[in-house]
């Protein structure tokens, strides 16, 4: 059987150091903010603003939203932003995606100061990511080195394979790896012979939104696999990229969904909220 990689409970530990530090900060006058820009009604995006409002709460950090009608043009939003890059009480800045169709999300993006780009999508926060200076790490990968680091899973001259290029999770998902030493293939759509390049992996990291879709015939028996899928079986419940059920018998190690990934994205915002005042210092 293979070793379950517990995110809800890793997560937890992460939650709770922040906390620890923002209430050390808070000693020391010391108070740290995240403004949340959310632009119209769509309900997922309400409920994922309420979980991050959730662990500000928990970890004691302020938390902000503004709301901004559906219609709302785009210099207004870009207003919005550059006024919580002017304000010195803000020290991260969020604004929840997807934007409705007529926003340019892109240059909103851009509009983010880069000492406040607490989900780092800003540009100078992903080349920063590549050359090795000190900014903000995307949530989600860097939520899986958490993961490794803290299951005990070594990634040193070890080969990963990551499934997914985008740019919130396997772009900087294969930078942090190739950081960690290991030696990295980031597959895709157009990837001939899939399965033969996954089976290579030691550590195989799934992010492709395919409901269940890598069953044990793309893992090579013992690897460490990290499933970032977060997607809806034929019953509407929610499942990740790699069928759990056949592929853990010949796994050595495996997250589950849900309780793996995911809950690590939201403690690595709030982790990054705290980082923010030692780069807006520095
Ligand atoms: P995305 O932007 O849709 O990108 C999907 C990637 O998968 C693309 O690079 C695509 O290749 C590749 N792909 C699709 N089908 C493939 C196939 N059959 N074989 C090989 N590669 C294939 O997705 P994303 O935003 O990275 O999200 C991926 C998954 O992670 C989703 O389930 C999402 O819900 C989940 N997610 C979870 C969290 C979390 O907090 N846990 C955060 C972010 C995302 P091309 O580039 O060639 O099209």
């Amino acid at each position: 059987m293979a070793e379950l990689i517990n995110g809800k409970e890793i997560a937890g530990q992460i939650r709770d150091e922040v906390k620890g530090t923002v209430a050390a900060l808070s000693v020391r006058g010391i108070r740290v903010t995240l403004a949340v820009v959310l632009v119209g009604e769509d309900p997922a995006s309400q409920v994922y603003v309420r979980n991050k409002e959730k662990a500000c709460e928990y970890c004691g950090i302020v938390s902000r939203r503004i709301t901004l009608p559906e219609q709302t043009p785009q210099e207004e939003l870009l207003k919005v932003v550059k006024d919580l890059n002017e304000d010195p009480s803000v020290n991260g800045i969020l604004v929840q995606l997807p934007l409705p169709r007529h926003l340019d999300a892109d240059e909103v993006i851009r509009a983010i100061s880069p000492l406040k780009d607490v989900d780092g999508f800003h540009p100078q926060s992903v080349g920063a990511l590549s050359i090795g200076l000190p900014g903000f790490t995307s949530c989600t990968p860097a939520g899986i080195i958490e993961l490794l680091h803290r299951s005990g899973i070594k990634t040193d001259g070890r080969e990963c394979v990551i499934v997914g290029r985008s740019n919130i999770v396997g772009k900087p998902m294969g930078m942090l790896m190739l950081r960690e030493n290991a030696t990295v293939t980031i597959a895709h759509s157009h990837t001939k012979n899939l399965q033969e390049v996954t089976r290579r992996a030691d550590i195989l990291i799934t992010a492709i939104g395919k409901p269940k879709f890598f069953t044990r015939d793309y893992v090579k028996e013992g690897a460490c696999v990290i499933d970032c899928g977060m997607d809806r079986d034929e019953n509407g419940k929610l499942c990740g990229d790699v069928d759990f059920a056949d592929a853990e018998p010949v796994a050595g190690a495996i997250t589950p969904v849900p309780g793996g990934v995911g809950p690590m994205t939201v403690a690595m915002l709030m982790k990054n909220c705290v980082d923010s005042i030692v780069l807006q210092r520095s």
